[in-house]
């Protein structure tokens, strides 16, 4: 048995571990053209500002190591280049020596993951214009601020990474703008909720400006201005490119691979593509809406753990399905926990639910036990069912563990009345008698009546 996987961070190193486990016997190899493997790209940002120290600690296995670990070969530095799907083979080459190759699979797992949208704006060549994907890119990043000094970041995009980002740059000193071409910050979230990290954004001396694109960056060799479509010129020594990513489908897409309607690799619950014996996994594939059941696409590092480690079983002769998403997601902006999961108010409306919305402020622990901070909660509730189908939490303390518990109720189905039901801890130090999440339930209930 000969198992390909071309890719080897999350989705890739997962599907590795987990066929490994399953068959002690197999050929297994990696191919990855970076010469990372297996690093964390959301403990960037912290590594970036020192919160983390050292470059081994977001790498989780060096190639040696996980080769060792593991008994899979790691072909770091190796690009492949085409798949034969009929004649069950990869072309590849190698980074270093620009020699070709052939290797036959009887099983492939495609886990080539996402790339940084580079948008072709005048000027995004200059130097100190650079995304953030790879431990490299952080590297590059922490050479700029430690070496150059510079004064100003400019952030193009306030999605997660972006926001994240924010907070890091002004660990590290620097003054921050971002740039924002929709109208709020975060647009997985509602616009109500975005305010509140807006706020806090400018609370934290963040420049922002939102409804408005980058049309020009300037400078001779490197960047010193960013000019906006509504033709303000900001200050900038060094951009971070952060409006998003896309699929790397390229390989799949010309080995006749179906993409789906979301433009990632089309996959079922048990990762496998429309070619026999094709897997593919995390950023590169698509996922279920577990709520409308549509196929969607939304790159975490949590879905491509689980999507690798499904097709590591299923490679390896075992019957793992992954269900589908929720879209949760969780994110640090400087004090401020950024909580969501389901399906926010605009898109359960565009998915033909009657909605109800329920907001409320509550409190992370019981008002007399000291470091009280509020807590905003906001849940989607399907009039016709009473189920809850989405909810976002934000607040400095114990946003994680609502968010969890309202991902749970929405996965299981629950309703308003069974948020109130649902018998959580309660102690002074970490809840109230009626946890914020309880309260959420019995307003939107009294809201459903
Ligand atoms: P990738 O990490 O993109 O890895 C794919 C690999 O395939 C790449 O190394 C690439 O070089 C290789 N490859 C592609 N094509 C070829 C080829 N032809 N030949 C050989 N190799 C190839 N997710 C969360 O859930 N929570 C977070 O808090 C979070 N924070 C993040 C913060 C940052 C700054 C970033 C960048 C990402 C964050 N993510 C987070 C997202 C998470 O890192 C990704 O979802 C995850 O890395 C996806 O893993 P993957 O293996 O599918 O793809």
């Amino acid at each position: 048995m000969k198992i390909a996987i071309i890719g080897g961070v999350a989705a890739g190193t997962s599907a590795a571990a987990k066929a490994r486990r399953n068959n002690k016997e197999a050929e297994i190899v990696i191919f990855e053209r970076d010469k990372d493997i297996s690093y964390a790209g959301c403990g960037l940002p912290y590594y970036i500002s020192e919160v983390i120290e050292g470059r081994n600690k977001v790498i989780i296995n060096e190639p040696e190591s996980f080769s060792e670990k593991y008994g899979v070969e790691v072909k770091t530095k190796h690009e492949v280049l085409e798949i034969d799907s009929e004649n069950k083979s990869l072309k590849y080459k190698s980074l270093k020596t620009n020699n070709l190759a052939t290797y036959n699979y009887d099983k492939l797992i495609i886990a080539t993951g996402a790339s940084p949208i580079m948008p072709p704006i005048p000027g995004y060549e200059l130097d100190n214009v650079v995304p953030l994907r790879t431990v490299s890119d952080a590297d590059k990043i922490k050479r700029i601020i430690y070496e150059q000094n510079p004064q100003k970041a400019v952030i193009v995009g306030a999605g997660l990474i972006g926001l994240e980002m924010a907070e890091s740059f002004k660990e590290s000193g620097l003054e921050v703008g971002v740039i924002e071409k929709l109208p709020h910050v975060l647009p997985i979230l509602d616009n109500d909720m975005s305010e509140i990290v807006e706020d806090h954004l400018r609370e934290k001396n963040v420049d922002l400006n939102l409804n408005d694109g980058v049309s020009e960056f300037k400078g001779s060799n490197q960047v010193e201005k960013v000019v906006t479509e509504s033709g303000k010129e900001i200050k900038a020594d060094l951009v971070l490119l952060s409006i998003g990513v896309k699929p790397n489908v390229k390989l799949a897409k010309e080995a006749g691979i179906d993409l789906g309607e979301t433009g990632a690799i089309a996959i079922n619950e048990k990762m496998e593509t429309s070619k026999k014996d094709i897997y593919a996994a995390g950023d590169c594939a698509e996922s279920k809406d577990l709520i409308t059941d549509n196929p969607v696409w939304v790159p975490l590092g949590s879905t491509a753990n689980k999507q690798g480690r499904t097709a590591g079983e299923n490679v390896t002769g075992g019957d793992a399905r992954h269900k589908g998403i929720l879209k949760t997601g969780i994110t640090k902006i400087f004090d401020l926990t950024v909580s969501r999961t389901g399906l926010s108010a605009s898109e359960a409306r565009e998915n033909g639910f009657e909605v109800e919305e329920v907001k409320i402020k509550g409190v992370d622990h019981a008002g007399y036990y000291p470091g009280l901070h509020e807590l905003h909660l906001k849940g989607i509730f399907d009039k016709n069912t009473n189920k809850i189908i989405g909810a976002a939490v934000i607040g400095e303390n114990g946003a994680d563990k609502r968010i969890d518990v309202l991902s749970t109720a929405i996965y299981s189905g629950l309703t308003a009345n069974d948020l109130f039901q649902i018998d959580l801890a309660y102690a002074p130090p970490y809840s109230t008698p009626k946890d914020a999440a309880a309260v959420l339930g019995m307003v939107a209930e009294k809201k459903l009546k």
